[in-house]
């Protein structure tokens, strides 16, 4: 096997033990699975909720708790069909897609090599391949119960329209400024060609995006500060600086409505990919939704007296993506001299469970202590009592979710009142008094 060969098949390894250890400790579940599964959508089970509620947490905090130039909303998912003509998505919101008329397969023509696309050669089977055509990727729906062209209603497939629609009203109601941005987080739906590598292109998604609204002439100045910003919270969050870079579009790979545009990619498994678009959307959404609206959304701005379609700087995440670009930063497997541990080196703050609280044997009063500390971390924590197995077993379970921190509580806690923490990471352990649990635990759970 040459290097290189070695190296793929250790990166699919990789991702082969993360999926299974998702699906083994609930963090991501295969959708319908007892029906044989529905190709590219995933069920986020207890841990996995408990994970990704963690990463929109991180969000919006760093996004609208601590700034406050930002508001929140939560748009529907469906909207008026109108708004994906003005948005240029019934349009161009498309991807060319080739058919092997020999093995059936299907492929976007652009993520193919560019030979067999000129000898309409399969990748796969050498068959010969159909002309590209344009597939548009937005589901469709009726709305009410007559299925024709007038009910047609579609399901978003970016959450940025409901914030550009409900730019005036936010403005107003909230007695907003510019500069000032909308964020929002929700689901977002794609019929995409070529799902996969599990959680990373799926058709059913959620995004975290938001709008900032700038005044002309100072866009690109706010598109590099926002640039910058969104970087800096990947590392917040615990990604390591070298699986992050940033890739900037070339002309011919700047969407229909953006002047500038960077991604901030992630070293996944399978290669440097996407984590999140930052674009400089000028004043192309605004003015498409007063041009099919015919509502005037220009903004007049007092302090220079001028009447204005306002600019916007977009930074639109993946949650999924970035859940997964967690968990690969995350995982580990370190030898300890006896074993190999599996561990999950999550920032705290992301950790589904923030503690476990052990009684190390289940006699002298030990399990009853143990409850009692578990059930005052239970109000603020999400945290797990386990007295079942050896306290090494029980130590494993939990650096392979994540868990920052174990509680035991042994045979000097019965003398002293003092119970040991064990850290995830260095396996050190140290004493405290019971008394102090809590405390210690929200000194080290932040973010
Ligand atoms: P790609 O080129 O990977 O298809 P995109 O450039 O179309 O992505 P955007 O439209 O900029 O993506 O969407 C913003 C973010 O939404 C992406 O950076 C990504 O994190 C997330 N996203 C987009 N499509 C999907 C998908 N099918 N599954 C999961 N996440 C997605």
């Amino acid at each position: 096997m040459t290097k290189k060969n070695t190296a793929t098949s250790n990166q699919q390894q990789l991702m082969d033990k993360i999926v299974s250890l998702c699906k083994r400790r609930g963090f991501i579940f295969q959708s319908s699975e007892i029906y044989g599964g529905i190709n590219a959508c995933w069920d986020y089970g207890p841990l996995g909720v408990e994970l990704k509620n963690n990463i929109k947490q991180a969000w919006w905090r760093a996004m609208v708790y601590e700034r406050d130039d930002i508001e929140g909303l939560d748009a529907a998912v469906l909207m008026h069909p109108k708004v994906w003509e003005a948005s240029g998505h019934v349009e161009n919101f498309t991807d060319p897609l080739v058919d092997c008329k020999s093995c059936k397969l299907r492929f976007r023509a652009d993520q193919i090599p560019e030979e067999n696309l000129k000898l309409k050669k399969c990748p796969e089977c050498g068959g010969e391949l159909t002309e590209p055509r344009k597939f548009n990727l937005m589901f469709k729906t009726f709305m009410g119960p007559v299925e024709d062209e007038a009910h047609v209603v579609y399901l978003r497939p970016e959450t940025a329209q409901g914030i550009y629609v409900n730019f005036e009203n936010v403005y107003v109601s909230m007695r907003r400024k510019i500069p000032f941005g909308i964020a929002q987080i929700g689901k977002a739906f794609r019929n995409e060609i070529t799902p996969g590598n599990f959680i990373f292109r799926t058709r059913e998604f959620e995004q975290m995006e938001m709008q900032y609204f700038v005044r002309p002439g100072t866009d690109m100045e706010w598109f590099e500060k926002w640039r910058e910003e969104r970087f800096k919270w990947y590392l917040r969050i615990g990604i390591k600086p070298e699986k992050l870079r940033f890739h900037q579009h070339g002309p011919d790979e700047l969407a229909h409505y953006a002047s500038a545009a960077y991604d901030i990619q992630f070293e996944f498994p399978f290669g440097w990919q996407e984590l999140e678009g930052i674009h400089n959307r000028t004043d192309y959404d605004l003015s498409r939704h007063q041009q099919y609206s015919g509502k005037d959304l220009s903004y007049f701005d007092d302090e220079i007296g001028q009447k204005y379609i306002p600019y916007i700087i977009e930074t639109s995440a993946g949650c999924d993506r970035t859940l997964l670009a967690v968990l690969v930063n995350a995982y580990d497997e370190e030898d300890t001299g006896k074993e190999i541990r599996t561990v999950l080196r999550l920032h705290p703050f992301l950790a589904p469970i923030k503690a476990a609280v052990l009684p190390l044997v289940n006699r002298e009063n030990m399990p009853q202590i143990a409850w009692e500390i578990y059930k005052s971390l239970k109000p603020h924590f999400k945290v797990f009592y386990d007295d079942s197995g050896s306290i090494g077993r029980r130590y494993r379970r939990q650096d392979e979710i994540g868990t920052p921190f174990c509680f035991t509580v042994d045979s000097q806690t019965l003398q002293d009142g003092t119970v040991t923490v064990r850290d995830r990471d260095t396996m050190k352990q140290e004493r405290i008094h019971k008394s102090e649990v809590l405390d210690f635990l929200k000194e080290k759970i932040t973010f």
